[in-house]
């Protein structure tokens, strides 16, 4: 039979019945709204609030269609995905927008010519309404100026091309997140991996707010694209279809890092997929479940970003004509009227968001026919140059003593070329305090062992099977962290030993510093499954 996934369970996904559906979204059988608890005071207080949210939250049939029974092929024809619900959602404590957060958009590249990814002023545009947050796009980055990214080269049979490491543009990304960022968030060109697969789609952090995602394979003219149009030159439609799955990309992406799951309830933006032509099929719409999530986690109306996301689909009629349409349809039917709700505390920036990106991408703009042409060739932020350059320098100088120390490596997946030359300077290490501080040291101690387990070994060495604070200290010492005082020290190991009984077992530590990879989270298709 078919490979499947390793220890993933035969477990046939029954489809939810509407009652199932109802009670995800928090809806009782008489019609009335559950967790209103977690709602402020203004909307629970307000009859007429109440009775909007209740209207747009109550599905419609020809809006929401139910999720049909999946192939074997499909993301539930053999996983078991746990359900997420409203209530479970809110339970979850999922990180929340703060007021004057922003979501960063960071093109990256390995040449300066941008011409290739889809438009992003329109990509900002409905980011920015989808979300209701401020959307910046930063000036690209090259892949050299990140630094340390490793890569290898893939083949198929019809070309080769290369592949960077998802994992190391992730760390690089984690040490220039702006302080006012929700997300920062990359988006590249170039085909990505992780160690032991052949291929991702785009790889989050959730608890760091960083992700990487690919349109490689989203291009129809890259002959890895699963609706790949036979040449190497985009044809009319091309742009239009890559700009439609860039956005909607980034769009169900960005809602895992405000802790949105995968959706398990309706045909939805937020279902997991296996095949680009499994997330063509859902359109750019949320399900009244995910939408109740989001919009309670951002702290806006549900109706007021129907009509915010009309208008920034309207603005790109070729690429988003059948989502305009859909939600002009939902907003007939659910009788919904703008401004049902109190302007929302983001009100206003989205419609200037929208007139800029009009004047540079609307439709009414007399098309190029060289799309080399006319439009801006991107500039590489020389600051983050700089900032590469001076890493670079450091590891240098430090690299030969951590070498003799480290025990061997195991050997990594084919031509790839390890490197860890992004490290942070020690000047900056010395500024870091708390969470900020532990996670540096977590991913020290990756860095030099590569794995738990081996550093396990060498830290236990008395070989008791415990580590206690004498000997994390001296792991310390080994990882560069031998000047943090005693203080600190401790304050670190407590975030190890939390039950503070002097020292801990293995299973703790990997608790206590296995976190980063746990948060991870994947998007990758069935070819670009595991390597077994
Ligand atoms: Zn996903
Ligand atoms: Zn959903």
């Amino acid at each position: 039979g078919r490979a499947r996934e390793r220890g993933a369970p035969e477990m046939p996904f029954t489809p939810p019945s509407p009652a199932q559906q109802l009670a995800a979204i928090g809806i009782t059988r008489k019609g009335g709204l559950l967790s209103l608890e977690a709602y402020p005071k203004s909307v629970r207080n307000s009859d007429k609030e109440k009775e909007v949210l209740q209207r747009i939250l109550t599905p419609d049939e020809e809006s929401f269609q139910s999720i049909p029974t999946p192939d074997e092929d499909d993301w539930l024809g053999y996983r078991k995905v746990k359900d997420q619900t409203f209530a479970k959602y809110v339970k979850s404590k999922p990180k929340r927008a703060g007021t004057g957060t922003k979501i960063y958009l960071l093109p990256i590249s390995e040449t300066e010519d941008l011409t290739n990814f889809p438009p992003k002023g329109a990509l900002k545009m409905i980011v920015s309404a989808f979300f209701g947050l401020e959307v910046e796009m930063l000036e690209a980055v090259s892949i050299t100026c990140l630094g340390g990214i490793g890569s290898r080269r893939e083949e198929d049979d019809r070309s080769t091309w290369t592949q960077y490491n998802a994992q190391d543009i992730l760390s690089a990304l984690g040490r220039r997140k702006p302080r006012d960022a929700h997300t920062l968030c990359a988006f590249t060109m170039h085909d990505i991996y992780k160690k032991g697969f052949n291929f991702l789609f785009g790889l989050a952090r959730l608890r760091s707010g960083v992700g990487i995602f690919s349109f490689h394979r989203q291009d129809p003219a890259s002959p890895s694209c699963e609706f790949w149009n036979g040449g190497t030159e985009r044809q009319p439609v091309d742009d239009a279809l890559l700009l439609r799955r860039a956005a909607a990309t980034l769009c169900h992406e960005i809602s895992h890092t405000f802790g949105l799951k995968h959706c398990t309830f309706f045909r939805c933006l937020m279902q997991g997929s296996n095949s680009l032509g499994e997330s063509e099929s859902r359109g750019l719409a949320l399900c009244p479940v995910c939408l109740r999530k989001l919009t309670w986690n951002l702290g806006i109306s549900p109706a007021d970003r129907y009509f915010k996301l009309l208008r920034a689909f309207e603005a790109r009629p070729s690429a988003f004509g059948t989502a305009a349409a859909w939600i002009r349809r939902r907003i007939s039917l659910a009788r919904l009227e703008e401004k049902a709700f109190p302007p929302s505390r983001v009100g206003g920036s989205g419609e200037k968001e929208r007139k800029r990106a009009n004047i540079k991408d609307g439709p009414s703009k007399p098309k190029n026919k060289n799309r080399n042409l006319g439009r801006p060739r991107a500039r590489v932020d020389a600051r983050f140059c700089v900032e590469a350059e001076r890493a670079k320098a450091t590891v240098k100088a430090t690299s030969p003593r951590s070498k003799s120390k480290s025990p061997a490596r195991p050997k990594t997946d084919r031509g790839e070329r390890k490197s860890r030359k992004g490290a942070m300077s020690p000047r900056a290490l010395r500024q870091l305090s708390g969470e900020a501080l532990f996670s540096a040291v977590r991913e020290a101690i990756l860095r030099k062992w590569y794995d738990l387990g081996v550093a396990w070994k060498v830290l236990d060495a008395n070989r008791d099977g415990r580590i206690d604070i004498r000997e994390f200290r001296k792991g310390l010492e080994a990882v560069d962290f031998d000047w943090l005082n005693e203080r600190v020290t401790l304050q670190l190991w407590r975030n190890i030993d939390q039950n503070e009984k002097g020292y801990v077992s293995f299973t703790e530590f990997r608790r206590a510093l296995g976190r980063r990879s746990k948060s991870e989270y994947c998007c990758t298709g069935p070819r670009g499954r595991q390597k077994t």
